[in-house]
């Protein structure tokens, strides 16, 4: 096989292509356009200054409202449905198991990532409510009222896990402290425990060891790029964003040492550019200091620097999950496995019938993240189609139909395509 990906979009979903992963040179985000002074930083809704009144929900047609966080907090779209803000059904699931929550506020993230919808470059035509995140909307909702209602339904509660989603804003990890305090008041860890998804750019090790002391549960960094340099291309100075590869493990490294054992993890995409020796040799990395790796396939946000490009061939994205569930939950070490002349998983280190029995069971190929109350390795945080549309699935958020194993395993390919080679 050459290392080429093939650019022939009438194939079919399910057809592994001949050439199937995301090269680094095509992965090239574009550059933004500068941004008028007067868009800036979030001043079209602090000049208007509309008070809030409820929830609101983005794009609705009306002025966006003045929100600031701790007062209130975004949610996922799952996380409305189920809590019953917004009305709607998602497709094969009853509800969503994590109650993501989102820091706010007008001047948005300060932050430019490539692949983000939230980046700092679409002031100029969304204002920082109305931004679309992991490909869905996320309504703004007081604190008080989400705490109110999750303490209230007690037991009864769908969510196995609530996660706090830190931005890059000067007032992001006093916030933080904040929600994770309030929450903690009133809902009881082993109900409901959290995990913060960390932006390490304006923390320092003191911030870690305070959400810890406070009661956080899991901590997370979203690392996202695989590499030092896909970091700088994405996030870094490559386009004008302010994040650090260093920084970002200086983090984690507090992390690994003050949250412990399997109480710590690492975002990461797949098929940004890097190799998937590089994605499993992270994941490598951060098992051996007993974290965990979550892992989102790379899909092209709407309004990001990155819209233009591929969604991760559909073959590269299922080689990484089962390699990386490999190593997360059955002690496969990397060296264990082989890899082609372009870094693709060419051996996964374990007999064909460990393997078939991984794939049948269908875990690896699920959402992966914090996890909730069904097993340790199924992950509370299922983010419905995320980073998918539901016609062509890349993390399923529920447990896996024979027919749809039999579809991961056509996308896998070659002798994996059938059970037993
Ligand atoms: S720091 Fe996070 S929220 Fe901000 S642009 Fe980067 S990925 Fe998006």
């Amino acid at each position: 096989m050459g290392c080429i990906q093939s650019e022939d979009r009438s194939a079919k979903a399910d057809a592994p292509a001949a050439f199937d992963v995301n090269r680094a040179d095509q992965m090239q985000p574009r550059a933004s356009a500068p941004i008028p002074v007067e868009l800036r930083n979030g001043a079209r809704v602090k000049d208007q200054n509309v008070p809030p009144a409820g929830v609101y929900l983005p794009n609705n047609n009306r002025l966006t409202p003045h929100m600031r966080s701790p007062a209130y907090v975004q949610m996922s779209t799952a996380a409305a449905i189920t809590l019953g803000i917004m009305k709607g059904q998602m497709y094969r699931c009853a509800c969503t198991r994590c109650l993501n929550l989102l820091l706010t506020y007008p001047e948005g993230c300060r932050a430019n990532c490539a692949y983000c919808g939230l980046a700092r470059h679409r002031e100029a035509d969304r204002d920082y409510a109305d931004r679309n995140f992991i490909r869905v909307d996320w309504p703004a909702v007081p604190l008080d009222d989400v705490i109110d209602k999750v303490a209230g339904d007690g037991a009864k509660t769908p969510f196995h896990r609530m996660c706090i989603s830190m931005i890059t804003h000067p007032n992001s990890d006093a916030d933080t402290r904040t929600v994770l305090g309030r929450w903690v008041a009133r809902v009881p860890r082993a109900a409901v425990p959290v995990s913060i998804l960390s932006n390490p750019t304006t923390m320092t090790r003191q911030d870690v060891r305070d959400l810890y002391d406070l009661g956080a549960d899991i901590f997370t960094v979203a690392l996202d790029a695989c590499t030092p340099e896909l970091f700088e291309r994405t996030r870094g100075r490559g386009v004008q964003s302010p994040h650090s590869w260093d920084k970002y493990w200086e983090i984690l490294d507090a992390a690994a040492e003050i949250f412990g054992p399997e109480r710590f993890g690492a975002h990461l995409i797949v098929g940004m550019g890097e190799t998937e020796h590089d994605v499993l040799a992270l994941c490598d990395r951060l098992r051996a200091r007993g974290g965990h790796s979550h892992m989102f396939c790379f899909f092209p946000e709407r309004g990001s620097l990155m819209s233009h490009l591929p969604a991760t061939p559909r073959a590269q994205w299922r080689r990484v999950q089962l390699a990386r569930y490999l190593i997360d939950y059955r002690g496969v070490r990397l060296d264990q496995m082989r890899f082609d002349e372009c870094g693709r998983v060419a051996d996964f280190g374990v007999s064909r019938a460990e393997l078939d029995a991984v794939i049948d069971a269908g875990i690896a190929f699920r959402t992966s993240g914090c996890p909730g109350k069904f097993g340790d390795d199924v992950s509370a945080c299922d983010r419905p189609y995320g980073d998918s549309p539901p016609s062509n699935i890349a993390s399923f958020p529920f447990p896996l139909t024979k027919r749809d194993v039999g579809r991961v395993r056509r996308q896998l390919g070659g002798e994996l395509a059938k059970k037993g080679g």
